[in-house]
């Protein structure tokens, strides 16, 4: 009986247990971890959602400050722990073009503004779509094999005005190859996760594909040649879901594969890819 009021008592004083990170703390990566019943976490004062396991993950945008704040609280709402992150900061490389002659893009059409904001609305539809699962604990493979010829948060700067930043990681054919015989290359699931939306012939992004990794992590492929799955399917890391292409708006073939949390935080495919992530708190 002594013996056990005294392991008690020890197991009492012991420092709150804290609960292990894993992911990229870096602007574009994310960071997921996993949290005991009753226990809540807050990314600077923000709840995040955790699912039925206690899994959580938070993302860190393009322009995501160097600090963030996050607190563990008990089902009684008091904290059990609080840490500071800190997030790597990047540089993005940004082109400057100036002395162009003023644009010369042809107006669009009102048939062609109505097609772009209907899909806009069902892009943001299938973005609320949560799906539970976890596919964002898994190390993602790149989906095809290729050239990296754009890079996430690029960004072009012309006479001035800056341009949307280049949210994501085109995979072209590789050196030396006939671009043109790239088409058709199988593109593959990078990680375990639900299809969100398949549609073809959109403005932009021609034919595209959302596969959900689970509490809304979503990778979107745009420009296929052919769309292999159906909204609501689920697929397993490697498994085809569509052929490599240049539908909507591409210049020339290639897969740009985005990666978004919560449909708003841009997220860069390409560190999930590499093996630089780091494990536990960061500090
Ligand atoms: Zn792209």
């Amino acid at each position: 009986m002594r013996f056990i009021s005294i392991f008690f008592l020890c197991f009492l004083s012991m420092p709150a247990l804290a609960i292990e990170l894993k992911g990229n703390f870096t602007q574009g990566g994310y960071v997921y971890g996993q949290v005991e019943k009753g226990q809540n976490i807050y990314l600077n004062d923000s709840k995040i959602n955790t699912d039925k396991d206690g899994y959580f993950l938070f993302g860190f945008n393009r322009e995501y400050p160097e600090t963030a704040t996050l607190t563990i609280k008990n089902e009684r709402g008091e904290i059990t722990e609080t840490k500071k992150l800190k997030i790597k900061q990047r540089d993005y490389n940004i082109e400057r073009i100036d002395g162009l002659p003023p644009s010369k893009v042809t107006p669009r059409t009102e048939e062609q503004q109505a097609q772009i904001s209907k899909e806009w609305t069902i892009k943001q539809d299938a973005y609320k779509d949560i799906q539970s699962g976890n596919g964002f604990t898994q190390k993602f493979i790149q989906p095809v094999e290729g050239r990296f010829s754009g890079f996430y948060g690029s960004q072009r700067i012309l006479n001035g005005e800056p341009r949307r930043p280049h949210f994501g990681l085109d995979i072209a054919a590789p050196k030396g190859t006939n671009p043109m015989d790239y088409i058709g290359t199988p593109i593959k699931s990078p990680a375990d996760g639900i299809i969100t939306l398949a549609r073809k012939n959109m403005y932009f992004e021609g034919n595209m594909v959302f596969i959900d990794h689970g509490q809304g992590l979503v990778s979107i492929m745009m420009h296929l040649e052919d769309i292999n799955v159906e909204k609501g399917e689920h697929v397993k890391q490697g498994d085809i879901i569509g052929t490599l292409g240049m539908t909507g708006r591409a210049t020339g073939p290639h897969l740009h594969w985005g990666l978004r949390l919560n449909g708003g935080i841009h997220l860069d495919p390409q560190l999930m890819i590499e093996d630089n992530q780091s494990y536990a708190y960061n500090d």
